[in-house]
């Protein structure tokens, strides 16, 4: 975090007297107090991210996961404060022979901490800390590797760290400051569990550090700080799979920070700063070096990063190349170049990845390494354990060299790097323009690469919408270390007026391309681009909730407080009676589940709104005080009674992960869980979307299956949804696929039905689905847009058949509900509003879905009784 956050707004003279203390807190650059104590753990699921959906989520995975507890914190921690080295001794956890490493020969996560603790008694150059903990409660170890520091060289070095982001005009100007500063290397290793060696040549590479009696070495860490994520993902490495214990793959997560693993990493970047940093994986071979093939991420600097990040490419080619593992003797092909090598495929678009998230924080160079020797899957299983332990042994070795190469490139080009750096920033704080990167900067940038973006002047936020959409999307700003102002005054700027209370993001600051990463709508580059690696659209404006404006020209004129914390925006109205609530935002969805936990009987209406009776009003305030909830008064207790609506769900980790978050209890079903004999009598609405099939349900599963079906609801989502619906014999309606790589943001027309009533005027694709042949019995709840409907990412038609592009999905209905002729209650989804849990602005139309299924039969009976 900036100790300089003010926001530089233009400011009215009269008010800077009133707020100017609020505008430059104490603790500047150049006032700087001592530090606070800070835990041994840090906690990013708290303090800021207040409002984040992701911060109850947490706790609440925590409490279903099977894993043992989280062990007790640890006494003392790291601190600005202290000088190197720290000398933490690293709790040791317990033998745990299932760990997946040892089959390959490497190090086993309970191995890693007492190398490190042995490592710290052994040298003065190993400082090892806890950053963190996993989804199922492991520690997260980052090891700095330096020369010693007395804590006044450690508090210089923060010092001038901190001048470098929060003042870069001033860094640029101090000829003097790279001779003093030790520039930050980050290396990350073992972000997906089952890519294991980047750990053990992370290990490697610390101890030769630690022990080297070579000058050289000595120089390097004199002018250096090496950063080594020992293992980003231990619940990964220890069960052998890609995704941490909650099933989310970490390395998507990073416009989101679902994961406390993430928001680890992300603490890590915004404290390190690293200049470059790179991000170890499997399995490519010859071994995958970054710089990427196009499209490239708009919102970089990437003139200073291009030139960088292919320098180090080829200093790691050439590292790994010289080990002398052949084709012939060893199978190992030579190191590829993406940006060099190939057309497509391999772009730094979204900046979901760890590399593509690190330039937002000053890396100048960024890569992912992908090492050669594939030993995960099928080959872990399969393989003989001599042939995967020769395999992961190279595997180590090629990693190690890339590492290697890496802090040499720091070493070569210490000044230049750190000067880069403050040139990014001081570009963001100068507000100038995206920059068009000239051709041949490096050899082969051509006119495909090139891409621009438009900063506007600054964004304001306003709960226009949702008061509690703003204030999530406020926080989470703050926590990715974007200054936030929130306005003292009600204010004009680009030709209307914001109320007090609206957030606003000055563009002219130095991490401006993260802010505008995540406000701007995207693009839609389906024209300029044939494949893509991964999603190529996203938007917080846009998916979040918020109301969020750009405003271009004259900057607001505005007296704004910057933003540690978004202002609380639970309430309940004086009086007696009873109380609404509007299902708007994902806060209002916790705070009704919570209720509906505590016993609370609430009554659902059909336009949205959940009444609480004047009975339970002390709940209701405990409740809008936790979440952030606005309550209002009610005419009257009306709707339908509701019930903790409990799911049963076919669904995809990430979606398990939303429901449990918003609150609902989820039992996780399977075609194999239903054949085994489910008891239905616990569920009120099944949720299929993954992993159900009708089809291969045997007769008993489908008698049981049948009988729900005539008291229960039903959620479908994606194609196993549509096909269930299909199969089952729910909804008429006809389900067309679009391309299934197509995903992006899209525009959406809502009507006013239980479900798409209140939505955002956007929705989120990903192998978008449309319903057409409807029957008389379905209601279209949403309709992709007949402008459009893409906004932002990649979608095109089928270039065989013309099929499938937005073209056809124009004004067609995306999600849908209806009774079915037993009484069941559907609603079928197109879109995906609970994907990697991103789009926080849709997850309350699930929930809405959840509310009305659970009570639609309710409803009928009660209309059709005497
Ligand atoms: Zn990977």
């Amino acid at each position: 975090m900036h100790m300089e956050a003010a926001v530089r707004l233009s400011i009215p003279l009269a008010s800077i007297a009133v707020s100017a203390v609020l505008l430059v807190p104490a603790g500047t650059a150049t006032a700087e107090p001592p530090a606070p104590p800070q835990p041994a753990v840090r906690d990013f699921g708290n303090g800021p991210e207040r409002n984040d959906e992701a911060a109850g989520g947490d706790e609440r995975a925590q409490a279903l996961r099977t894993a043992p507890p989280a062990p007790a914190e640890p006494s003392g921690g790291p601190s600005r404060d202290l000088g190197y080295p720290r000398r933490t001794t690293l709790p040791e956890p317990a033998e745990n022979p299932a760990d997946a490493s040892v089959k390959l020969g490497l190090v086993p996560y309970h191995g890693i901490a007492p190398k490190l603790n042995d490592l710290q008694r052994r040298s003065d150059r190993v400082s090892a800390e806890i950053i963190g903990r996993s989804a199922q409660g492991r520690d997260l170890y980052l090891v700095t590797v330096t020369a010693p520091e007395t804590r006044a060289e450690a508090r210089e070095q923060a010092r001038l760290r901190e001048r470098i982001a929060g003042d870069p005009a001033a860094a640029a100007r101090d000829r003097k400051l790279a001779a003093r500063y030790k520039a930050p290397l980050y290396v990350n290793a073992n972000i997906h569990g089952n890519e294991w060696e980047g750990t053990d040549a992370a290990l490697r590479t610390i101890e030769e550090l630690a022990t080297s009696a070579d000058p050289k070495v000595a120089a390097l860490l004199a002018r250096t700080r090496l950063y080594f994520n020992v293992t980003a993902n231990p619940d990964g490495r220890v069960n052998g799979v890609r995704p941490n214990g909650n099933g989310f793959d970490l390395n998507r997560d990073f416009v989101t920070a679902s994961q406390p693993e993430v928001r680890a990493m992300r603490r890590l970047m915004i404290d390190a700063q690293p200049v470059t940093m790179i991000d170890l994986h499997g399995y490519v071979n010859g071994t995958l070096i970054e710089p990427t093939t196009p499209p490239h991420g708009a919102n970089y600097e990437y003139d200073l990063f291009i030139r960088n990040a292919y320098a180090n490419g080829l200093g790691m080619e050439a590292a790994v190349n010289g080990l002398g593992y052949t084709p012939e003797k060893d199978g190992v092909h030579p190191a590829q170049i993406p940006f060099r090598d190939s057309a497509e495929g391999w772009d730094d678009w979204p900046p979901i990845f760890t590399p593509q998230y690190a330039p937002f924080h000053g890396a100048v160079a960024a890569h992912t390494v992908e090492i050669p020797l594939r030993v995960n899957n099928a080959d872990y299983t399969n393989l003989p354990v001599e042939e995967l332990r020769r395999r992961s042994a190279i595997n180590t070795d090629v990693a190690a060299a890339a590492i290697r190469a890496s802090w040499a490139f720091v070493q070569d080009r210490h000044d230049t790097l750190i000067a880069d750096q403050i040139e990014v920033f001081r570009r963001g704080a100068a507000g100038e323009p995206s920059r068009t990167v000239p051709l041949g900067i490096v050899p082969g940038f051509g006119p495909e690469d090139v891409y621009t973006t438009t900063f506007p002047r600054a964004y304001v936020i306003t709960g226009e919408r949702s008061a509690t959409a703003a204030a999530r999307l406020a926080d989470h700003l703050v926590a990715n270390d974007v200054r936030v102002g929130r306005a003292r005054h009600a204010f004009r700027a680009g030709g209307r007026t914001y109320p007090a209370g609206s957030y606003v993001v000055d563009m002219r600051q130095p991490k401006r391309g993260l802010a505008n990463v995540m406000l701007e709508p995207g693009a839609d580059i389906s024209p300029r681009v044939d494949a893509m690696y991964d999603i190529s659209g996203w938007s917080h404006a846009l998916l979040w909730g918020a109301t969020v404006e750009p405003v271009t020209g004259q900057a607001p004129r505005v007296a704004a407080e910057p933003v540690k914390a978004a202002a609380p925006t639970g309430s309940v109205p004086r009086g007696s009676g009873p109380l609404a609530v509007a299902v708007v935002d994902a806060k209002e969805v916790q705070a009704v589940n919570d209720l509906l936990a505590q016993g609370v009987a609430l009554t659902w209406t059909d336009d949205g709104r959940v009444i609480v009776p004047a009975s339970a009003r002390r709940a209701a305030g405990t409740v809008a005080d936790r979440y952030g909830v606005a309550f209002t008064q009610a005419a009257g207790a009306t709707g339908t009674p509701l019930a903790p609506v409990r799911l049963a769900a076919a669904v995809s980790a990430d979606e398990l992960f939303t429901l449990r978050e918003l609150g609902f209890p989820v039992t996780p079903v399977s075609t194999a869980v239903l054949n085994a004999g489910f008891d239905w009598s616990a569920t009120d609405v099944l949720v299929v979307s993954s992993g159900l099939s009708h089809a291969a349900l045997n007769p008993a599963a489908r008698a049981a299956l049948d009988a729900f079906l005539t008291t229960g609801g039903v959620i479908t989502r994606g194609g196993t949804g549509a096909a269930f619906n299909a199969a089952a014999g729910l909804l008429t309606v006809t389900a067309v696929a679009g391309r299934s790589d197509a995903n992006g943001v899209v525009r959406v027309a809502s009507s006013g039905g239980p479900v798409g009533g209140g939505s955002p005027d956007h929705s989120f694709v990903y192998a978008p689905r449309w319903f057409t042949g409807l029957g008389p019995e379905v209601r279209v709840e949403q309709a992709y847009a007949a402008d459009g409907p893409l906004v932002a990412g990649h979608w095109r038609a089928d270039p065989r058949t013309g099929a499938g592009g937005p073209e056809q999905a124009r004004g067609q209905a995306a999600v849908v509900s209806g009774r079915d002729e037993r009484g069941a209650a559907v609603v079928m989804f197109g879109t995906e509003p609970m994907f990697r849990n991103h789009p926080k602005g849709l997850f309350p139309q699930v929930a809405r879905a959840a509310y009305w299924t659970a009570t639609a039969k309710a409803k009928a009976a009660a209309a059709t009784a005497p």
